[in-house]
């Protein structure tokens, strides 16, 4: 049970505080008031009482007021521990280490075609502040079209594909350029990294793409990742093509073994609804299972120069669940936003499960 260990260490602190408190986990209910009996019972039994606990509520609840429902509970079964844990988890990335961020193409480029300076500065100046707070940081980042247009001053994405992919292999010069620059005014190296979806089939080529991660992180160096748009493929009997760089995020997130994901996008988070079109819409902070509502709720395409849509954003979220993580997708307006998020504001969508 993945809340047994963390209990059983934290056990005494929990206890000692009062029914109407907030367990400082964050996680969790505690009441102890009035229904633990400490003549009974000591500190050391505690461990062996809440995986008791644990097993009796193993899905825990979802209560809108905890303290009425431990209330309710002490009236009927006195004398005994209750754990109530809220499914609505309170945020807590103190002990995230990896951060992957996937910033998307609509964030980079403005709707004029010209690029987002002040936003790119911003984002240098987080990751930099995040490696120099000693977290391991990787950029997945989209934009080579978009600078190549902007480069070779043309206003529309070309539709012959040796086209695009020329285009894009002018653009992805220009923003590593770009970023190297930016970047070196907080003191931090970037390093690129380009690949296509046959670098993670191949266990071979998979392994040095790993090791090449693991030493940049260990040298302090930026990995910026981003699909190898010149080469890859996608044909009937060859593809090489990752579909988008919100799946791509995740799979660098898997492989890097990251501890959470975040996606910046044009949008504040997942809206039950499309929020473009619906005024209606509500925002949701926590989601902790990808259910068949929550698919269809993300429909439509993306945006003028992003790939991705809302839908590959939810299948992301998906690949993260099953790799037992979690990924925040919030507004790339302010990428200084990611150090409110780290800190625990109510920033964007939570996607993290409830085990
Ligand atoms: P980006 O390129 O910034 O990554 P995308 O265009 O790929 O963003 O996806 C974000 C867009 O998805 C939003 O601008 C919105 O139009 C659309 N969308 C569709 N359904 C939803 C939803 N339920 N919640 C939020 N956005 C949605």
């Amino acid at each position: 049970n993945r809340f047994s260990s963390r209990w059983k260490s934290r056990g005494k602190h929990i206890f000692t505080r009062s029914s109407t408190q907030r367990c400082s986990v964050g996680e969790c209910f505690v009441c102890n008031t009035g229904c633990f009996d400490r003549n009974r019972f000591s500190n050391s039994d505690l461990p062996h009482i809440l995986e008791k606990v644990i097993k009796k509520f193993p899905k825990g609840y979802c209560v809108k007021n905890p303290i009425d429902f431990v209330i309710k509970l002490i009236k009927t079964v006195p004398r005994t521990v209750f754990l109530v844990y809220n499914r609505h988890m309170k945020r807590n990335f103190e002990t995230v280490n990896r951060i992957v961020i996937k910033i998307g193409t609509s964030s980079l480029v403005m709707p004029n075609g010209k690029i987002n300076l002040e936003k790119i500065d911003q984002l240098a100046f987080v990751i930099s502040s995040l490696m120099n707070k000693g977290k391991d940081v990787i950029l997945v980042s989209s934009g080579a079209m978009g600078f190549g247009l902007n480069v070779l001053n043309m206003d529309k994405r070309p539709t012959e594909i040796a086209r695009q992919q020329a285009v894009s292999s002018v653009g992805q010069v220009a923003m590593m350029s770009l970023y190297s620059q930016i970047f070196s005014h907080y003191q931090t190296e970037v390093s690129q990294l380009l690949i296509t979806r046959d670098v993670i089939e191949y266990p071979e080529s998979l392994e040095n793409f790993t090791n090449a991660f693991e030493m940049l992180l260990t040298m302090g160096i930026v990995p910026i990742v981003n699909e190898n748009d010149a080469i890859s493929v996608d044909e009937m009997d060859h593809t090489t093509k990752f579909g988008d760089n919100d799946r791509l995020s995740a799979i660098v997130a898997k492989v890097t073994k990251a501890d959470l994901l975040i996606m910046l996008s044009d949008i504040d988070g997942l809206y039950d609804k499309n929020p473009n079109i619906y005024d209606d819409a509500k925002l949701r902070e926590h989601v902790t299972e990808i259910t068949d509502e929550i698919i269809k709720s993300a429909g439509g395409a993306g945006s003028k120069f992003g790939t991705g849509g809302m839908l590959s954003k939810i299948k992301s979220a998906q690949m993260i669940f099953d790799n037992n993580s979690q990924m925040i997708l919030m507004n790339g307006t302010n990428p200084r936003d990611i150090l409110k998020v780290l800190e625990g504001a109510n920033i964007g969508t939570w996607f993290s499960q409830v085990n």
